[in-house]
């Protein structure tokens, strides 16, 4: 069989957390919560289900959903999604993500990531025929590097993906940044993905600066989320697209023979529980002490720190630590220290190592001591 992917493996994610489990390691690698969802949550889900909630929800996603996502976006950001026509459900933001660069990717068209880039990204451009074009983020500090978008956009350019907040840097795109890459893309028809699952968690009183907010990027844009990630339950795979209506129709023409429908009894409970903002405007305070807690812990070891504006991932330069690069020190890291960590060049094309790993401090406290008491002896 002539393989579709030829340099893909297995993801980085998985490699980790099974060497993690191997070695009995805490698993700061793989990017997930340590610590249950709240019990409202599951109540409202198990309620759904006693109800007899479970059978095919509509294609689109549930009425109450996509109305309860419309309402929360108009809040936050100001912009009107129709729920009927702008807003589909989606099996998480890995199924939203293939499925919008299958819809829009012609084959031979280019499309822009920024690297290091999400593992998922160019795979689905090269499932889709498109031509990657990887931009790297401006060493060292991972912010856009304008010119540099500028000159990769070609006559063949369909879309350019951005994520911000930024997996796995970390870094937070300005209201600046944004308006710079809203006047770039004006004269194009450039397509925007706007990979924005790490919304709430955004710390030291920044906001989050959703596409959604920006007229000229709002009405080229799909905009992805995940309920994964903002309530806890990265395992039940719910997500959304909010996009212009004429292109949530393509979407929807793939997305109907690509996951058809998404959990019923899931998207019932998550309309219930979106009635109360709090825990989503409550997120940056829980994560921001995480992030403090764990940086302040670090400042005790040979790891150098790299700033940290929202997500749930600190990086860390290796080079006073160790001599091995990225992949081996992090293999050493789990076997031998007892701590899983992500090396940064697994988010990029080429395999480039700068020396930088990332943790994920989404982790009960007593879990990120217990790591930091490990890191420590380093
Ligand atoms: N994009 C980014 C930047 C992510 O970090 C993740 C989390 N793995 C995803 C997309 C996928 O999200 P989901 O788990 O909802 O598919
Ligand atoms: N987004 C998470 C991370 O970057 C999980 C990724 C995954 O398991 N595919 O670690």
């Amino acid at each position: 069989l002539q393989t579709k992917l030829p340099n893909v493996g297995t993801t980085i994610f998985t490699v980790m957390s099974a060497l993690a489990a191997e070695k009995n390691a805490v698993n700061l690698g793989q990017g997930f919560p340590d610590f249950n969802c709240d019990p409202k949550l599951v109540d409202v889900v198990t309620d759904a289900m006693k109800q007899g909630l479970n059978q095919y929800p509509p294609m689109t996603g549930v009425p109450v959903l996509r109305d309860a996502i419309a309402a929360k976006i108009k809040a936050l950001h100001g912009r009107d999604y129709s729920a009927a026509s702008e807003i589909t459900v989606t099996a998480g933001a890995t199924q939203a993500i293939i499925t919008i660069i299958l819809a829009v990717v012609h084959a031979g068209d280019e499309v822009i990531v920024l690297e290091p880039c999400y593992d998922s990204y160019v795979p689905n451009i090269d499932l889709a025929g498109g031509v990657p074009v990887r931009v790297p983020l401006t060493p060292g500090t991972f912010r856009p590097d304008f010119d540099k978008i500028a000159a990769a956009i070609t006559p063949k350019t369909r879309a350019i993906i951005i994520n911000s907040p930024h997996n796995p840097s970390g870094t937070v795109w300005t209201a600046d940044e944004m308006l710079r890459l809203q006047e770039i893309l004006a004269p194009t028809n450039v397509l925007l993905i706007s990979d924005e699952v790490y919304e709430h968690m955004v710390f030291d009183g920044q906001q989050h600066q959703s596409a959604s907010r920006f007229p000229g990027l709002a009405a080229r844009a799909f905009i992805v989320s995940s309920f994964g990630k903002t309530y806890h339950v990265t395992g039940w795979k719910v997500g959304y697209v909010a996009a212009p209506a004429t292109l949530t129709a393509e979407f929807r023409k793939v997305h109907q023979f690509n996951v058809f429908t998404v959990n019923t009894p899931v998207q019932y409970g998550l309309a219930t529980y979106m009635a109360d903002p709090k825990p989503y405007l409550e997120l940056p305070a829980f994560y921001q002490h995480k992030r403090d807690l764990f940086r302040k812990g670090l400042e005790r070891t040979k790891f150098k720190l790299l700033p940290c504006e929202g997500t749930y991932f600190q990086s860390v330069d290796i080079s006073d630590v160790s001599d091995l690069g990225e992949t081996d020190f992090c293999k050493w890291l789990t076997s031998e220290i007892g701590v899983a960590a992500i090396p940064l060049s697994a988010f990029y094309g080429n395999g480039f190592d700068q020396r930088v790993v990332r943790f994920c401090f989404a982790k009960k406290d007593e879990t990120l001591n217990a790591a930091l008491q490990r890191l420590q002896t380093l």
